[in-house]
């Protein structure tokens, strides 16, 4: 669990813990710890002289610090003021677009990625740099590369391909978000967009390559994003196998859990998935899980689905 924490103003995030003083931040961040949590995550509007005191308070208190840069601030200057961990690969590119956007607490935290992601020269020192810094400070990125690809790829009245699979299973209310498509795209700007989604697996295939550690998170309609998320790294050249160990074993390594969980190991506590086909080979088969164990219970897939409205494959 990450505690989210904004600051107040007009696009403050889909919470009610929004802090604007170091005051109200201690009490915010004790009261996230004393609850079990195991981070906290900074969003868009949080003022970013206000970072370092939060990042201070969470690391006494033994948790970690990840999230949105907040506005205002590159994502180099929030690494080096102790961020643990950096969500949405679109704050990765926003790294280098601050000569054009500072206020990302708006839409142009995506557009400016659409227009220009696919423009960013991956061997430029600046590119090489940040990813250096990266590794060195031990960041974790969690992309979720899925949302951002869906944003500048659907188009409305088409359910775009991170849930064609399974649109025709999910309840009616569901299936009809899925028609609202993306971003609005400018005319002729088509084939721009579709470059910078594809840069953006670019970006996930190199955060990779050059020893990042990556987790899978979703930031959209749980359990089938998790699916197409894992997917898409495969997209971008990841083999399937180091894939199912970023949605494992690297997770638990992450919240240093990995001495009980993240592999099927003997000694480790059966918290696993059956799935009928072999996901190590063809990651599209991590949908077709059978059953679920976990705290030492056994879940029947096809029976959970009904209970949400969900119909069985
Ligand atoms: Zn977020």
């Amino acid at each position: 669990m990450s505690g989210i924490l904004d600051g107040p103003g007009p696009f403050a995030g889909p919470t009610k813990v929004l802090v604007d003083t170091e005051q109200e931040i201690r009490d915010a961040v004790d009261n996230y710890a004393e609850l079990g949590y195991q981070g906290v995550k900074i969003y868009s509007s949080i003022q970013p002289e206000l970072v370092p005191a939060i990042i201070k308070r969470a690391h006494q208190k033994g948790l970690r610090v990840g999230g949105h840069v907040p506005a205002f601030m590159t994502a180099r200057q929030f690494i080096e003021a102790g961020a643990n961990e950096m969500q949405h690969i679109n704050f990765v590119f926003l790294n280098f677009f601050f000569d054009e956007v500072k206020d990302t607490r708006t839409p142009a935290r995506f557009t400016t990625v659409a227009e220009r992601a696919a423009k960013l020269d991956f061997n430029s020192s600046e590119v090489r740099a940040f990813v250096q810094l990266l590794k060195d400070k031990q960041v974790v990125v969690d992309p979720t590369v899925t949302i951002f690809y869906s944003m500048f790829t659907d188009r409305p009245g088409v359910i775009g391909s991170a849930y064609a699979p399974i649109a025709s299973r999910l309840p009616p209310q569901i299936r009809r978000e899925l028609l609202a498509g993306g971003l609005p795209i400018p005319k002729g700007s088509e084939q721009q967009y579709r470059d910078s989604a594809d840069a953006m697996l670019r970006m996930v295939k190199l955060l990779h390559d050059s020893g990042i550690t990556l987790v899978a998170g979703t930031d959209n309609l749980p359990g089938f994003t998790l699916h197409r998320e894992l997917e898409m790294y495969v997209q971008a050249g990841i083999p399937a196998p180091e894939v199912l160990r970023i949605a494992t074993l690297n997770a638990a390594k992450v919240l240093k859990r990995d001495a009980d969980l993240g592999s099927i190991t003997p000694g480790k506590l059966a918290d696993m998935i059956l799935v009928e086909g072999d996901p190590a080979r063809h990651i599209g088969d991590i949908r077709n899980t059978e059953l679920v164990i976990k705290d030492g219970k056994l879940y029947e897939v096809p029976k959970l689905y009904q209970t949400i409205g969900v119909l069985p494959r």
